[in-house]
């Protein structure tokens, strides 16, 4: 499967009455479980920890993560096993939720941590610990963001996209699919990421990542904050799908898109920008939150 390419993803150009082109890119279409950015941010794990003689990948989230979906459909697909260090004690007492159910399915074993607990995960003392509890595993962070998704993020353009969009827009968690992008970008294009979550800390986190400038991050659209939603999101989900028949979900994709439309509205952008939109897909967990 990762020997597919962005090469044969559709792109599908909006029907707007505006003085812009907005074309979306569909890396929701990739698959249903590795969807959009996740598949691009798994590559390079896989194949090292392949490469490092490992079949064992660990990593966190949260319940509706669609990095714990993805990495659990992975390693089905790959042959490896998965374990998930869940976020919320709580969860092993409840029924699992349709993300948590599938990625057992897939054979994620799912381990639950308290919130403190989880708050570790960074830290040596509970990474040696999670080494002894489950030993000879590969390790990708929360999110999938390290130096070898940001290589794979990449690819998510090709040639083409370098040449004939003025604007890229994305949807920004941890900002690894958004640096992998940056990267790849060219200097004449502007990279614009639309935030998921409050706050400035991601301008940081970015620029640990790459040494460009033709980028910017934007909070305005996250209404309030990380799976945090608004009666005017959900209403603009709705006639956004009925009207261009592309999926959205509450948590990253319809912030963006929406963000995108208010700022074009705003004649932020000068008269026929060509505006690339990548569809980062997170269908499976439309109803987190
Ligand atoms: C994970 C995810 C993102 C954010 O990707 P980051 O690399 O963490 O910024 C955006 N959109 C969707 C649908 C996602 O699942």
């Amino acid at each position: 499967m990762f020997d597919q390419t962005a090469q044969s993803v559709a792109y599908q150009k909006l029907n707007l009455d505006a003085a812009v082109s907005v074309t979306v890119k569909r890396l929701d279409q990739i698959h249903p479980q590795i969807s959009g950015n996740k598949f691009f941010k798994l590559k390079y794990n896989f194949l090292e920890a392949k490469q490092q003689g490992l079949n064992k990948v660990l990593t966190f989230g949260g319940a509706y993560s669609n990095h714990i979906a993805a990495t659990a459909y992975a390693a089905h697909l790959f042959g490896f096993k998965s374990v998930g260090i869940i976020r919320g004690e709580e969860l092993a007492r409840k029924a699992l939720n349709p993300t948590l159910a599938t990625a057992q399915q897939f054979g994620m074993q799912l381990h639950f941590v308290s919130r403190e607990q989880y708050r570790q995960k960074d830290q040596p003392e509970y990474l040696t610990e999670l080494r002894q509890q489950f030993p000879e595993h590969f390790m990708i962070p929360e999110g999938g963001t390290n130096p070898l998704a940001i290589q794979g993020c990449k690819e998510i353009l090709n040639a083409e996209d370098l040449q004939n969009y003025d604007v890229i827009c994305c949807a920004v968690g941890t900002g690894g699919t958004l640096a992998g992008i940056i990267e790849a970008s060219s200097g004449h294009q502007k990279v614009l990421g639309f935030s998921a979550l409050k706050g400035d800390f991601l301008q940081r986190d970015v620029q640990q990542w790459t040494n460009k400038q033709n980028w910017q991050i934007t909070d305005a659209y996250c209404c309030g904050g990380y799976a945090k939603t608004t009666p005017e999101l959900l209403q603009f989900i709705q006639s956004f799908e009925a009207k261009h028949s592309i999926p959205l979900e509450q948590v990253y994709t319809a912030k963006m898109m929406s963000g995108l439309f208010d700022l074009i509205e705003q004649n932020y952008f000068p008269k026929d920008t060509r505006i690339l939109l990548i569809h980062t897909g997170g269908l499976q967990g439309r109803h987190a939150g």
